[in-house]
């Protein structure tokens, strides 16, 4: 049996876009030959990666750093261990509050910035210096 490429997929869906057949169909296989490259690249970038670290460990152990003569269940342990990593990060990337800054400047020409949550009641406050040692700039109301 013949693995499905996203190439089969794509002209599959534009044979299909050309027929009388739904679109929703073509473009169900379009998202899946998206997919599939998607996977693809992560396969890529995990073996890139474990070459990687199976160098540096066979730098530190002194051991060899070829990653292609590395055996099969080396291969095995560091794509696995990049897989755990990669998914780590997923997941910490996920949990990363997006929040967005009100940003309005105060309307006297001056640099002050609101840094209040966007969409804040109240007056705007500008805030000046890092999260332990933070003074209060400027406040204004809107106009
Ligand atoms: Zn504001």
């Amino acid at each position: 049996m013949t693995d499905v490429t996203p190439e089969m997929l794509r002209a599959v869906a534009d044979w299909i876009f050309d027929t009388a057949l739904p679109a929703s169909v073509a473009h169900a296989l379009a998202d899946a030959a998206r997919q599939m490259e998607r996977e693809q690249a992560d396969e890529q970038r995990i073996d890139e990666l474990a070459a990687e670290a199976y160098r540096a460990a066979g730098v530190y152990l002194k051991s060899s750093t070829n990653w292609k003569n590395a055996s099969p269940s080396a291969v095995g342990l560091y794509s696995a261990v990049i897989r755990a990593v990669l998914y780590r990060i997923e997941q910490e990337d996920a949990g990363t509050p997006t929040s967005k800054v009100c940003g309005q400047t105060r309307p006297l020409g001056d640099p002050f910035r609101c840094s209040l949550r966007e969409g804040h009641s109240g007056a705007h406050e500008a805030w000046a210096g890092n999260s332990t040692d933070r003074k209060l700039c400027a406040t204004w109301e809107n106009e």
